[in-house]
Order: C-alpha cells, then sequence, then structure tokens
C-alpha cells in the first residue's frame, strides 16, 4: 500500500470496514510513514468533531481537503510499499 491508496481506503479503515488483510497492509504502512500517520490523527479528529456536533457526515469537501492536505506533502514519487 502508497500513500494515494492509504488515503482512498482511511474512512473503511475508521468505520472498520477493511478485511483483516488490508488492516495490516494499512497499519504497516502507517509504521514507517509519519505523513500518513499525521494525516489519520487529523481525520479521525475531525471526524470525531463532525460527530459531537450532531451526527453528521464529514462532508466530501473536507474529505477532499484533508486528501489534498497529505497528497501535497508528499514526495513527487512516493515510495511503494
Ligand atoms: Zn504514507
Amino acid at each position: 500500500m502508497n500513500c494515494r491508496e492509504l488515503t482512498a481506503v482511511i474512512l473503511e479503515y475508521l468505520e472498520g470496514e477493511m478485511t483483516p488483510r488490508d488492516v495490516e497492509e494499512f497499519e504497516r504502512h502507517l509504521e514507517k510513514c509519519a505523513p500518513c500517520r499525521a494525516y489519520l490523527a487529523t481525520y479521525r479528529r475531525t471526524k470525531e468533531m463532525a460527530a459531537d456536533v450532531g451526527r453528521i457526515e464529514m462532508p466530501e469537501e473536507m474529505k477532499e481537503r484533508l486528501r489534498e492536505f497529505l497528497l501535497r506533502r508528499l514526495p513527487r514519487q512516493a515510495p511503494a510499499s
């Protein structure tokens, strides 16, 4: 799994909708990738905040913004995992 793949499945991860095999890959990537750990923490916090204010889904726009936030910080050639 690389950084882009991780951002694509982060919601499934937080919702517990990934297969154990995918979770393992996801967490293996996190172990060696600080930007993705930061991204996950930010994503989770934002999601919790959204849940606190009224159990609403995180808006698509916010998801996109978070994704762009991470991708802008990645090296052009993300190392394959
Ligand atoms: Zn990464």
